[in-house]
């Protein structure tokens, strides 16, 4: 009797845990699914359209983004200045501590020279600083590490080019936009400088039409249109492998119906030979000149690269008349004396500094600014 009873309990169990499950299966698969139905394609668009916009530069918006306010860029070096802190540490603090010494004799003269060296000055900025500075210390009895301090600073910034003209002509006149070609090798930052430049142009009130008339490489004009929309400038462009001249030539002509303050033309930075490259780049600025003179013309370089970018840059001031210098990555590297040796080699000055991938990373460069950033508080 009692082996029945317990073979009913369990059957009666199993029925009711067996029915259990059917119901909750049952009613699982009467539950939504749990990821919402992909949307469809113009759903899609919709939502890229008012996400925030992207960082990635390389790829174009489907629709244009809101316009950006750029930052302003009176300033902009100083608040920049910690990206130029690996340059700081070796030479700020090297050159303070030699200087500290309490007897500045010949090898101690000759760590500061190293020291200088070391950060890319180059032979001939760095002998003639250290010389002003050992004369001024012996006919001006200059003794405590604030005196030599500031010394140095100012020695450093004769150095770098207090009086050298660094201004950008970028401002409208005779009644047509000014035009600034941007050539360098590429890798170096040649677009995305085309790009920061425009928003330095914005932020401080001028329109802009930027030419992509580097037709080698789709993602170059891109790149481009993409910065461009950022701040409310048209990028024009041609068909990939076209024409450079005629692209630059259209965009200068679309820059005048527009009636804008500035053209910045981005071109192809390829070395396969130097012939052709001079070729082109001559002339780009040939077709373009036939709106009107080019009236700024700036080498991207990339600091990186040191004394050997210095000496691939030189093709191009050998093809165009380069009227500014635009450096580079100077964020990584710990050789900020790149700037006086570029000037020197060149015989061209730095107008711009790139410092960082930011897209406000770029600055106008200032002697002093520049060399109080070095040396550090
Ligand atoms: P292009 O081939 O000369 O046009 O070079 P791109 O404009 O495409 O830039 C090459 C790379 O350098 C990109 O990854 C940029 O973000 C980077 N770059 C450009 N300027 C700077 C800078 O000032 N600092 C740093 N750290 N990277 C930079």
């Amino acid at each position: 009797m009692e082996t029945l009873l317990v073979v009913i309990g369990v059957i009666v169990l199993l029925a009711l845990v067996t029915g259990g499950l059917l119901v909750t299966r049952r009613r699982g698969a009467a539950l939504p699914p749990a990821a919402p139905p992909a949307p469809r394609v113009a759903e899609q668009v919709l939502d890229e359209t008012v996400a925030p916009p992207s960082e990635d530069l390389g790829t174009p918006l489907l629709e244009a983004p809101p316009v950006e306010v750029p930052e302003p860029t009176a300033g902009r070096l100083l608040r920049l200045r910690s990206r130029l802190s690996r340059s700081q540490s070796t030479l700020g603090k090297g050159l303070f501590a030699l200087l500290a010494r309490d007897v500045l004799d010949d090898a101690t003269w000759e760590e500061v020279e190293d020291t200088l060296l070391s950060s890319d000055m180059g032979l001939a900025a760095t002998t003639e600083l250290v010389e002003r500075l050992r004369t001024r210390v012996r006919v001006e009895g200059l003794r405590t590490p604030e005196e030599l301090r500031a010394a140095l600073r100012e020695e450093l910034v004769t150095v770098v080019g207090r009086d050298l003209d660094r201004t950008l002509r970028t401002a409208a006149h005779d009644g047509r936009p000014a035009v600034v070609m941007v050539v360098g090798v590429n890798g170096t930052g040649k677009t995305t400088t085309c790009g920061k430049l425009a928003r330095v142009l914005v932020a401080d009130g001028r329109s802009v039409v930027l030419g992509a008339a580097d037709t080698f490489r789709a993602a170059a004009a891109d790149q481009l249109e993409t910065w461009g929309s950022r701040v409310g400038a048209r990028t024009v462009r041609g068909p990939e492998g076209g024409d450079p001249a005629s692209v630059a030539f259209d965009a200068v002509k679309e820059g005048v119906a527009e009636g804008v303050d500035t053209v910045l033309i981005d071109t192809a930075g390829r070395l396969h030979t130097k012939t052709g490259l001079m070729d082109e780049l001559g002339k780009v600025k040939r077709v373009v000149e036939k709106h009107g003179p080019v009236d700024e013309t700036l080498l991207v370089l990339d600091a990186t690269t040191g004394q050997n970018g210095v000496v691939q840059a030189r093709v191009f001031t050998e093809a165009v008349e380069v009227t500014g210098v635009v450096l580079t990555k100077l964020d990584g590297t710990a050789k900020g004396g790149i700037v006086v040796a570029v000037q020197r080699e060149l015989g061209i000055p730095v107008k711009l500094v790139g410092l960082g991938e930011g897209p406000d990373d770029l600055a106008p460069f200032d002697a002093e600014q520049f060399v109080d950033a070095l040396l550090g508080d």
